[in-house]
């Protein structure tokens, strides 16, 4: 069986304590590899060879630093195919996904090496006739990444590239669930001609490694992506040594169906979102509010195309697969039939199916939902669509959808451009998607709102979080 190592220092190593995590294959429940159990040493080492190679590393230009990200790229693209299967077997993510994954995580290197040539400093006025003010933009130091499983491979870029640019270095670690993908990417860098220390890669768990690196005074930044949960621990780690953090978390998107929508356009796209990778999509529709008047024909469209959603090995690529694990499986089951005894009405799915292998959870569509319901306030990550219907416009649409402890994402159907408008000036999500599904761009700026998180990844603002602002007053 595969074992990975930990990646320190530019080089592979055996961890500290000897034991490992076995990552399991969530369609076939077999053990897919194992990565090292890593503790507080291995956490220590990473950052000590991190805070080794930043001087030098910031000290070249930012050209020479996208040189590095291309070669990542570059990495990638020579073992696409290989990358995108080892991701489908530790997450039984379907393999069309799987390779998209891969893909656009590679684009994500170029798109980030690409602004090298682009950030800058600013020159001010100042108030004194002899005198500049040069705002410089200087990277923060040694940067910590913690990725979740859901998008491991595409999530750990978003913490590397933007980093590396700037001239940061990094140590990510990976979720216990999904790591393997990071931990052969890894094995291909240790084969590149990088700097070493530049990006380090260590798995472990969350309560101890992860916790050890949150708490260390070495990193001046700490990225999560994750739960609620564990941005409440990370945020009082990092309250230690006031560390800059950065957390992008849970999400409730709400999607708005008005009486003028295209019903057919609104369904397609609710329900691609709603079982991409199984429903386990932190920006997907997570709760549908349907205006009365269509409630009934978008409850037949909707009811139908969620039963045609097929589900099944992720390499035969059906719609949707397996759920991460039986935890996950557990906790959707049960939020399903809390919101069953609570008044909603199953109207496709609410099982766990029969199946040889593999936690399944079949597409499921609840009816007569309320506002109060669990399954309306929190996270279910699961292929559940709760239906609630509203009576008196959209602007009680937008009260519903903004009630609410998350503020990631959110979309209105609509064709009139003022109830558009309206949305777009109202909904209170750090995203709004009008007339389609809920998938951001690199481009773009994915932050949560609220209990969604502090800071944000993507664009020339997810750029900036690795960045200080050093302002010099020069007389002369
Ligand atoms: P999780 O919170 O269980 O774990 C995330 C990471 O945090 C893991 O690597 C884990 O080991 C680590 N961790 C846990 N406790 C820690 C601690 N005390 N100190 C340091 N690290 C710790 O999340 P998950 O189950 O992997 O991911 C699912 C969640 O992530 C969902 O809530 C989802 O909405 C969210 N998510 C958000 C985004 C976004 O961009 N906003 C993207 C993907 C996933």
């Amino acid at each position: 069986m595969k074992a990975y190592k930990q990646f320190i220092d530019g080089a592979l190593r055996e961890p500290h304590s000897h034991g490992v995590i076995e990552v399991e294959n969530p369609f076939t429940q077999k053990i897919a590899a194992t990565v090292p159990n890593g503790d507080a040493e291995d956490g220590k080492e990473a950052l000590q060879a991190a805070a080794a190679a930043q001087p030098a590393w910031a000290a070249r230009s930012a050209v020479e630093r996208a040189g590095i990200l291309k070669t990542m790229a570059a990495t990638i693209r020579e073992h696409r195919v290989e990358l995108a299967k080892i991701l489908m077997e530790e997450q039984a993510k379907i393999a069309p996904l799987a390779q998209v994954e891969i893909d656009v995580t590679a684009e994500y290197f170029d798109y980030y090496a690409g602004w090298a040539r682009i950030y800058e400093g600013e020159i001010v006025q100042s108030d004194r006739p002899t005198e500049n003010i040069l705002l410089f933009r200087k990277p923060i130091g040694v940067s910590v990444g913690i990725c979740p499983w859901n998008f491991p491979f595409f999530v750990m870029a978003r913490k590397v590239a933007p980093a590396l640019l700037t001239g940061n270095t990094v140590v990510i670690k990976p979720s216990s669930l999904a790591p393997n993908t990071i931990m052969a990417f890894a094995e291909l860098l240790a084969k590149r001609d990088l700097p070493k220390g530049i990006v380090n890669f260590v798995t472990g768990a969350g309560a101890t490694l992860g916790e050890y690196l949150v708490r260390s005074p070495v990193p001046g930044i700490v990225s999560l992506t994750g739960s609620v949960e564990a941005g409440q621990k990370v945020i009082a780690g990092t309250a230690e040594n006031i560390t800059k953090t950065s957390l992008e978390l849970g999400g409730k998107a709400p999607a708005i169906v008005c009486a003028d929508a295209d019903l057919d356009l609104a369904v397609k796209a609710i329900v691609a979102s709603r079982v991409i990778f199984s429903g386990q999509v932190c920006n997907c529709a997570e709760r549908v509010y349907v205006d009365k008047k269509v409630e009934d024909q978008f409850i037949a469209k909707v009811r139908a195309a969620m039963k045609a959603v097929t589900y099944g090995d992720p390499a035969t690529a059906p719609d949707m697969s397996s759920q991460i694990d039986r935890n996950q499986q557990k906790k959707i089951a049960e939020m399903v039939e809390r919101a069953s005894k609570d008044g909603a009405e199953i109207l496709v799915g609410g099982q766990i199916p029969e199946t040889k292998s593999g936690y399944f959870f079949e597409p499921t569509v609840l009816g007569g939902c309320r506002q109060d319901m669990e399954i309306i306030r929190q996270e279910v990550f699961g292929p559940v669509l709760p239906v609630v219907s509203f009576t008196n416009g959209l602007e009680e649409a937008i009260a519903l959808a903004n009630d609410c402890d998350y503020g990631l994402t959110s979309s209105i159907f609509t064709t009139n451009l003022g109830n558009a408008m309206l949305a777009m000036n109202r909904l209170k999500f750090g995203e709004t998607y009008i007339n389609r599904e809920h998938f951001e761009a690199m481009q773009g700026f994915h932050a949560g709102w609220r209990k969604s998180g502090v800071g944000g990844a993507d664009g020339k603002h997810g750029l900036f979080e690795y960045l200080q602002t050093h302002v010099v007053y020069v007389q002369w």
